[in-house]
């Protein structure tokens, strides 16, 4: 396992919602912190058919491109009754002319649910598939899981994405009617970096 011993991170997404929990977890250990978006990089085509494929993708266009280790994340919904749809689909259930909008994304999910006679409760689980590369083509790869059941009425206004449909197992509270801290404690992007942060920063 190779560990991290540089000074700045580069978090490979255009996605401010993930940056955003990125550096609540990474600042703390010292870590700066920048972006994709601050390097103005291209957002590189996701063509591949697993997390880990188009996770890999983006870390290692983002190192070669700036020379800084270059951590991407590719995550998505797994929905048992709908055979583990939308999965690397995720973001493309969002897509509009316009830009992406959940809340149409959640209602389409919802009536998927209802067309394919889904019995509640509707279990699912988010994923997440860290790569840690550097510009030498090496790369570390991590990954976590949140179990769950998918709501509906949507409920909770915080987080992003299905955040407001999806409540993690033992909870009776959906991911976007908590605090970060309290989502990161239990989401598949917290598990993830615990397992960076372990193997790549300790
Ligand atoms: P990608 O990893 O950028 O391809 O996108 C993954 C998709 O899954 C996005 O549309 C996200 O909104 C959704 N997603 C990933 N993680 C979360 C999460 O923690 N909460 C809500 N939605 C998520």
């Amino acid at each position: 396992m190779r560990r991290f011993d540089g000074k700045t991170l580069l978090v490979a997404t255009h996605n401010a919602g993930k940056l955003e929990e990125f550096q609540q977890i990474l600042t703390p250990l010292g870590i700066a912190v920048t972006s994709a978006a601050e390097h103005a990089l291209p957002e590189p085509a996701e063509t591949e058919t697993s997390f880990v494929g188009n996770a890999r993708i983006k870390a290692h266009a983002a190192a070669r491109a700036t020379g800084l280790p270059a951590l991407a994340d590719d995550s998505g919904l797994e929905i048992t009754a709908l055979d583990g749809a939308p999965g690397v689909y995720t973001a493309d259930w969002a897509e509009t002319p316009t830009g992406r909008d959940f809340i149409m994304a959640m209602e389409k999910t919802h009536a998927k649910l209802i067309a394919a006679g889904a019995p509640r409760p509707w279990h699912a689980r988010f994923c997440c598939t860290l790569v840690l590369a550097w510009p030498d083509g090496h790369d570390e790869v991590f990954e976590g899981h949140a179990t769950g059941q998918l709501v509906w009425p949507r409920r909770g206004t915080d987080g992003h994405g299905y955040d407001p449909m999806f409540q993690p197992s033992g909870e009776r509270r959906t991911f976007a009617e908590m605090t970060h801290d309290e989502k990161n404690a239990l989401s598949h992007r917290g598990a993830a970096i615990k397992a960076l942060i372990q193997g790549c920063f300790t």
